[in-house]
C-alpha cells in the first residue's frame, strides 16, 4: 500500500494552493514532495471554484479576515516568486456602493475605513465625481449613494487560475489523484486516520487535510465528525468592458451593491 506524509482531500482552490504550498515547504526541510497527494473525486477546480469570479478583495469588517485577505493579496501579487507561475493580474480596484444614511454618510462604513487603516488596507470614501471618473460611463452612480474605493483590490482570470494550479501542482511534483474520490477512512486506536479508502484503493497516511468545502460534513460524517458548513446563496452580478475600444480597461471591481440592496 502506498503511503503519504499528507493527503489533502478536494482540488478546488484552497484545497490545490495548501498542497501546492505544503510541497514546497517540504522540499525545503529535505522531505520529498512527491509525498503529498491531492485526492479530486472529478477534476481540479470543478467544484464551487468552478464559479469563482477572480476577484481578489482584502477589505472586510472582521479584522482577522481582512489581515488573511491582504497576505493572501500579497502572495497572489508574488505568485511567481512562490509558485514559479505566471498569472496575469489586472489592478482593477474595487468600488463599493451603498445607499446613504439618513445623515448622508454610512457609519458601519466609515468605522470599517478607520479599522482598516491599522492592517493597513486603503478603503477610502470618494465622491460621487470621483467614482464616475473611476467608472467606464455604462455604470449608472447615484445621488442617494456612497461610494467606498479600495484601489489594491485585484482580478484574475479565472480561467487562467484552474490552467496555472494544474502548472503549479505540476511545477512542485506532488502526486495528484484526479478522478479519485475519497470513500471511507480507517482509524487507530488513538483515533487518527491511518488509512484512506478512495474509489480504486487505499493509501497510508500520517496527516490528512480536509479541503472538500461543501461536501466535507457528509464527508467526515461518517467519522462522527462534525464540520459547521453551510451552503449560502449569493448574489453576483458581472459586467465585462470591451477591451477592443477602450485598448485597456478600467473596469473596477462592483462589490456588494446587491447584498446592500438586500440589506436595506
Ligand atoms: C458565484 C460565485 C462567485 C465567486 N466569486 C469569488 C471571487 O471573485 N473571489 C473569491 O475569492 N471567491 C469567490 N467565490 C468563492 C470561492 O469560489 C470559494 O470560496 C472557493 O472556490 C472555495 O474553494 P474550495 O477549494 O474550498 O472548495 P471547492 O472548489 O468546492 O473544492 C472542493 C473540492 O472537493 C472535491 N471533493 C468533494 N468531496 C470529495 C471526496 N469525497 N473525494 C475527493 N474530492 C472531493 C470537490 O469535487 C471539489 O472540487 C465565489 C463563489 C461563487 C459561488
Amino acid at each position: 500500500m502506498k503511503k503519504f506524509h499528507t493527503a489533502v482531500i478536494g482540488g478546488g482552490c484552497l484545497g490545490s494552493a495548501s498542497a501546492i504550498s505544503l510541497a514546497h515547504s517540504l522540499k525545503k526541510i529535505g522531505g520529498k514532495p512527491e509525498s503529498i497527494c491531492l485526492i479530486e473525486k472529478n477534476v481540479l477546480g470543478s467544484g464551487i471554484s468552478s464559479r469563482q469570479s477572480g476577484l481578489i478583495r482584502s477589505a472586510n469588517a472582521d479584522e482577522a479576515s481582512a489581515h488573511l485577505a491582504k497576505i493572501s493579496t500579497d502572495m497572489w501579487l508574488n505568485i511567481k516568486k512562490i509558485w514559479g507561475i505566471d498569472l496575469e493580474v489586472e489592478r482593477a480596484g474595487a468600488l463599493w456602493i451603498a445607499k446613504k444614511g439618513k445623515n448622508g454618510s454610512n457609519q458601519k462604513w466609515d468605522a470599517i475605513s478607520q479599522n482598516l487603516k491599522k492592517i493597513p488596507i486603503d478603503f477610502k470614501k470618494i465622491t460621487l465625481d470621483k467614482a464616475h471618473l473611476i467608472c467606464p460611463h455604462f455604470i449608472n452612480l447615484y445621488e442617494d449613494e456612497i461610494f467606498y474605493h479600495e484601489p489594491e483590490a485585484i482580478q484574475l482570470d479565472p480561467t487562467h487560475v484552474r490552467q496555472q494550479l494544474y502548472q503549479g501542482i505540476q511545477n512542485s511534483n506532488l502526486t495528484l489523484f484526479e478522478g479519485e474520490e475519497v470513500v471511507g477512512f480507517k482509524k487507530n486506536k488513538s483515533e487518527k486516520i491511518t488509512e484512506i479508502i478512495l474509489t480504486n484503493h487505499t493509501i497510508q497516511v500520517e496527516h490528512v487535510i480536509n479541503a472538500a468545502g461543501p461536501w466535507s460534513p457528509k464527508l467526515f460524517e461518517k467519522l462522527g465528525v462534525t464540520i459547521p458548513i453551510s451552503v449560502e446563496p449569493v448574489f453576483v452580478a458581472n459586467w465585462l468592458s470591451s477591451l477592443a475600444s477602450k485598448g485597456k480597461t478600467n473596469m473596477p471591481i462592483i462589490a456588494d451593491y446587491v447584498l446592500s440592496l438586500i440589506h436595506i
